[in-house]
C-alpha cells in the first residue's frame, strides 16, 4: 500500500483501518491502550496479511499491539521485526527441550506482595499485570500476573518488607508494566517509596515510551523531576525501527528533567541477530541521548524457541560491534540465571 492510497481523498472503505494503523490520530495514552489490537486476525488485516489459523491457537498468550506500534510496521511485510516481535505463529506450539514456564527462576523469588528480591541493593515490585505491548518472546509469558496483584492496596507487604531491610537502596518498578499504572497511582506509590529512609534510587522498567510514546505526559515527567530520589529509567527497544519522531520527543521530555534513561534488548532471531540491526539500534539511541545497558540472551521460556540465537552468533555479534561503536554505545550481553546473584555477563 503506498501513502498515497491513504490519502484523505482515497474513498475505498477497504483501506479505511489500515490507513488509520499507519497513521493514527493521536490521542491519549489510555485511550491509545483501549484502541490496542487484541486479536491475530485483525493485526494480519491491519497490515495486508494472509491469515494463518494455525496460529491463532497461540492465543493462548493473548494479542496486545498498540496502533502506535503498528504504525511503524511496513504493510504486508511478514518479515518486519516490529512484526516479528507480536505476530503469533505456529512456532509457539512446538516444544523444545530446556524452554520452561518460569525460566528465571522468579517464582521462587517472590516475597509476597508483588516483590522480587534477588539481588543485593535492589528489590523489584511488580506493580501492574498490564503491558503495553504482549511480546512474544516475554519471559513473563507465563507469570501468574492476576495472583501477584496488581492493585494499589496489595504493594503494602512489598513496601512493608523495603522499610524492614535497610540494605535495600534501590527500588525497582517492573511488571507487566509500571507506566500502565495513573499518574495518580503511580505518584501516589512514588510518595510511599520515598516515604522509606534507606532509599536512594527509582528505577522504572518500561516500554511504554516506544509503543506508546504519548504516555510520557507533563505530569509524570513532572512528579519524576520533583523525587527526591535518583531516577532511572530502563526503556525496552530491540530495533531501530521502533524508535521514530514521537519516540525520540518521549526520551527527551525524560531526559530534559534529568532523569537518566537506558535501553535494554533482547537479542531475537529474525528482529535483531545482525551486526548492522543492532550497531542501527546503538546509534539510534546514544544519539537519542539513551545509553544501550542491556542486550539480553533470551530467557527459555516455553513458546519462544524460535526466537532464539546461539551464544556463540551473540558473542560474534558483541565482537563486531566492538569494533564499529564506540564504548558507550555496546550494550552488556548478560543471560539471566535462576539463583546467580546478577545477571551473568557473556562477553
Ligand atoms: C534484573 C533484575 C534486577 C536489576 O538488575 P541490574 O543488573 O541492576 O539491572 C533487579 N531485580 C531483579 C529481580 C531482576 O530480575
Ligand atoms: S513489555 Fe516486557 S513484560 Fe511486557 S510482554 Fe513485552 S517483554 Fe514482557
Amino acid at each position: 500500500m503506498s501513502p498515497s492510497d491513504c490519502s484523505p481523498t482515497a474513498t475505498a472503505p477497504k483501506n479505511g483501518a489500515r490507513c488509520f494503523a499507519a497513521n493514527p490520530r493521536q490521542v491519549g495514552w489510555q485511550t491509545a491502550m483501549k484502541r490496542a489490537i487484541r486479536s491475530q486476525s485483525e493485526l494480519r488485516r491491519l497490515l495486508g496479511l494472509a491469515a494463518d489459523p494455525q496460529a491463532e491457537r497461540a492465543e493462548a498468550f493473548p494479542t496486545f499491539v498498540p496502533l502506535e506500534l503498528v504504525s511503524r510496521i511496513t504493510p504486508g511485510d511478514p518479515d518486519d521485526p516490529i512484526l516479528r516481535q507480536v505476530l503469533a505463529t505456529a512456532d509457539e506450539l512446538a516444544e523444545r527441550p530446556g524452554f520452561v514456564s518460569d525460566p528465571v527462576g522468579d517464582l521462587p523469588a517472590q516475597r509476597g506482595g508483588g516483590l522480587l528480591h534477588k539481588y543485593d541493593g535492589r528489590a523489584l515490585i511488580v506493580t501492574h499485570g498490564a503491558c503495553a505491548v504482549h511480546c512474544r518472546y516475554c519471559f513473563r509469558r507465563e507469570f501468574p500476573y492476576l495472583e501477584n496483584g496488581s492493585r494499589k492496596q496489595s504493594w503494602a507487604p512489598a513496601l512493608q518488607y523495603i522499610q524492614d531491610d535497610e540494605s535495600i537502596e534501590e527500588v525497582l518498578l517492573s511488571g507487566g508494566d509500571p507506566l500502565t499504572l495513573t499518574d495518580d497511582v503511580l505518584a501516589e506509590l512514588i510518595d510511599r517509596i520515598e516515604a522509606i529512609d534507606h532509599v536512594r534510587r527509582l528505577r522504572i522498567h518500561t516500554r511504554l515510551p516506544i509503543a506508546i510514546p504519548q504516555r510520557v505526559t507533563a505530569e509524570l515527567v513532572d512528579r519524576l523531576d520533583h523525587s527526591r530520589l535518583a531516577v532511572w529509567v530502563v526503556v525496552h527497544s530491540n530495533h531501530a525501527q521502533e524508535i521514530d519522531f514521537r519516540v525520540v520527543a518521549a526520551l527527551d521530555r525524560l531526559r530534559r528533567a534529568g532523569i537518566s534513561v537506558l535501553n535494554q534488548a533482547v537479542l531475537l532471531a529474525g528482529v535483531n541477530d545482525s551486526v548492522d540491526a543492532l550497531a542501527s539500534l546503538s546509534l539510534k539511541l546514544v544519539d537519542s541521548g539513551v545509553v544501550p545497558y542491556y542486550l539480553h540472551q533470551l530467557d527459555r521460556v516455553r513458546g519462544a524457541g524460535h526466537f532464539w540465537v546461539d551464544i556463540e552468533r551473540g558473542k560474534q555479534l558483541l565482537e563486531q560491534l566492538r569494533a564499529r561503536l564506540p564504548g558507550y554505545a555496546v550494550p552488556k550481553y548478560v543471560i539471566e540465571q535462576a539463583g546467580e546473584n546478577s545477571k551473568t555477563p557473556i562477553a
